[in-house]
């Protein structure tokens, strides 16, 4: 009982809290059990052993991957630990009979315990019941990897299944001397499925086979205190998520290294089995969550008895990623998403009113910190990430693409709420001034061959620039555009990130910032028209929401942009040595005090005069955009920044087929509320 007790005593730590202190010995727990089992079974022999040929191996120990935090510490991604039960090829006897004998053993301590085994024959039932499974068989690899089998045991491949079992029997050593049947049927089945398995696995050192992946305590013990031999105990760390479906599009999957990607990792010294990151944060933080593997020597004799092991290198576990992102703030996001959709299309079917917002399914929404800390990253509709495996055709099929990040890959027109963009190009370039007065006509005649109108096709009358700003007047900015010129505008609009790659860590799309320079990329040629478009958001300007909100957060912040983020910083395991994540101004382009004044005045002008908006009680500036998607539908698009007077925060919300720019107030609003405590009409809460 002794050895149960002691094993009893680690394993009985298998709890997720107390991890940091468990990973320090469960490298060594791995090759104790090993020696334990050995010492046991070998006893007497273990001494005879000792003075024989010797031959050591080391062993990979892969280290305990860092676990991934929201801003405030709450978890999103956590790791569970489980028991697996291992063969290890070189602790198997070599001769047959000891070798089915030992999983003889095993088997009866499994069958107890109703632990299945992972195996893979195709066969169902046993002998002489046996008949083979046609279902798994019509799976290709199921069935080369079963001829590769009949084959080099020099089986037929039409060999009935019967037949198959009573020649393996002899070929496998289940038959005594006198060609009795040495175990009972039930036995015989499992160690001919185990052989199976471990044969179209290619059992070999340093490949061991992962009989059970769940294993209980009790079962743990009494197969040590069995003394199977070859069998060892390893734990498993799997994924824990806490918000599978708010935080899928942010934290992403591990799994196995990706076929194309195998010599890139190996470079990198990780082994061919090396769990990593496939996608999202995961992928994006690989370096610091993986950790470093460990080493353990192990000597044994010439029987393959582990006379000795000890660590050369101890395992160091991955850091903890603590991200920019508020989870609270994420949801809060994603719900309000989901209730204004569900509103808009009630109201556009209650009016009757053809493309009046009916078709509103999908949508996105981003917050960042004026230093480029990106704290939501909202995409709806979204998906379990827990069942993306058994649920990725329904995904995948779905009209409104849940599988699709449209925070970091929908390309929208950003519409009017790039005018902010061509006020700064205009102001910085000396081109106007916030008192420069345009007449508005509704129709815009400088050019013969194209005459765009002002949406308000009467047309506003004389207007200065922050007029123009709260009223939206198209007029105002054809003629800002067309007097700034393509050149000037894309300057700025470059310098504010506009067409580019914002920074974040995680994929994301670059947008289309319009002009000569894209168009002759796509071999076409830029005229006058076409800057008159760019100027008012159109033509084929598109971009992200979260380069809408980090836009903004640009001429805010004077023209500093800030490297986007969602590293907020990295500790050890245990949660020690803090690194923080320092925001990094990337580019820089001077804006003055008066241009940021001008662009905040014209906001908030907007947000005041325009209906959805003006409601709200926080002191805010917002401006709507509503961008043409098709002849019939139109994205509403909003830009905001709060508070009005020290902004700490820029939001961009879209929604698809919304119909107008207001309609993608209410979940901005929502996230402001959300932060600075406020009820959703922006007040106080009481
Ligand atoms: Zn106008």
């Amino acid at each position: 009982m002794k050895n149960g007790e002691i094993i009893k005593k680690s394993v009985s730590k298998v709890n997720f809290r107390l991890l940091p202190l468990y990973v320090i010995f469960a490298a060594a727990m791995v090759v104790f059990l090993i020696k334990l089992i050995n010492i046991q079974i070998t006893g007497a022999d273990y001494y005879k052993s000792a003075s024989s040929v010797t031959h050591t191996r080391r062993v990979t120990v892969e280290p305990v991957r860092g676990e991934i935090f929201d801003r405030n510490g709450v978890p999103l991604v956590t790791n569970a630990c489980t028991e697996a039960l291992l063969l290890d090829y070189e602790a198997m006897p070599s001769r047959a009979s000891e070798r089915n004998a030992a999983i003889a053993k095993l088997s009866g301590i499994l069958r107890k315990y109703d632990c299945g085994v992972n195996t893979v024959m195709p066969t169902l039932g046993s002998y002489p019941h046996v008949a083979y499974d046609d279902e798994a068989l019509r799976d290709a690899s199921v069935r080369s990897r079963f001829t590769r089998f009949l084959t080099r045991y020099g089986f037929g491949t039409d060999i009935p299944c019967v037949e198959l079992y009573e020649a393996l029997f002899g070929k496998l050593g289940l038959l005594d001397d006198l060609g009795e049947h040495v175990y009972d049927s039930e036995t015989e089945d499992v160690i001919i499925r185990v052989l199976y398995t471990l044969d179209v696995y290619d059992f070999a050192p340093g490949n061991p086979f992962v009989l059970a992946d769940d294993a209980e305590l009790k079962l743990i013990t009494e197969i040590l205190e069995a003394n199977c031999r070859g069998v060892y105990v390893k734990k498993m760390f799997t994924r824990v998520y806490h918000y599978p479906e708010a935080a899928s599009n942010i934290v992403g999957r591990i799994g196995k290294i990706p076929s194309d990607k195998i010599d890139l990792y190996l470079a990198k010294g990780y082994s061919y089995d090396a769990t990593v990151g496939l996608d999202g944060v995961e992928a994006a933080f690989e370096d610091v969550l993986r950790g470093e593997d460990g080493v353990t020597v192990i000597t044994e004799d010439e029987y393959g008895n582990i006379i000795e092991s000890h660590t050369e290198k101890e395992a160091v576990p991955g850091k903890n990623v603590y991200l920019t992102i508020d989870i609270e703030l994420q949801q809060t996001a994603l719900s309000a998403l989901e209730a204004q959709i569900k509103k808009i299309v009630a109201a556009a079917k209650a009016s009757g009113e053809p493309d009046s917002g009916e078709k509103a399914d999908s949508g996105a929404l981003s917050v960042v910190s004026l230093q480029g800390e990106v704290l939501a990253l909202a995409t709806y509709p979204t998906y379990d990430i827990t069942k993306l495996g058994e649920n990725y055709a329904e995904y995948s099929s779905d009209p409104r693409k849940p599988l699709f990040d449209r925070s970091l890959f929908g390309n929208y027109q950003p519409g009017s709420t790039f005018k902010l963009a061509t006020t700064v190009a205009a102001l910085e370039s000396g081109t106007i001034t916030p008192g420069t007065v345009i007449d508005d006509k509704g129709k815009y005649t400088f050019y013969e061959d194209y005459q765009p109108s002002c949406w308000y096709v009467r047309g506003h009358g004389k207007l200065d620039l922050l007029e123009a700003i709260g009223k939206s007047c198209n007029y105002y900015f054809f003629e800002v555009g067309r007097l700034t010129g393509i050149e000037t505008m894309n300057r700025y609009c470059s310098a504010l990130g506009l067409g580019k790659h914002t920074g974040i860590e995680l994929p994301e799309t670059e947008g289309v910032l319009a002009g000569p320079e894209y168009s002759a990329t796509v071999g076409e040629i830029w005229v006058p028209g076409d800057t008159l478009q760019a100027a008012i958001g159109q033509s084929k300007n598109s971009f992200s929401p979260l380069q809408l909100s980090c836009y903004i957060a640009t001429i805010l912040n004077n023209g500093d942009r800030y490297k986007a983020t969602i590293l907020y910083k990295t500790c050890n395991y245990s949660g020690s040595d803090e690194q923080i994540n320092y925001p990094k101004v990337t580019d820089s382009i001077e804006i003055s005090d008066r241009t940021v004044a001008a662009v905040k005045q014209g906001m908030k002008n907007s947000k005041e005069w325009t209906s959805d908006t003006k409601n709200y009680k926080f002191d805010v500036g917002t401006k709507t955009g509503t961008a043409q998607t098709t002849k019939t539908n139109n994205n509403a698009v909003l830009v905001a920044f709060a508070p009005y007077d020290t902004p700490e925060y820029s939001i961009a919300c879209v929604i698809e087929n919304g119909a107008k720019g207001g309609n993608a107030a209410a979940p901005v609003y929502d996230v402001i509320s959300h932060i600075y405590g406020l009820d959703s009409n922006g007040a106080p809460k009481k």
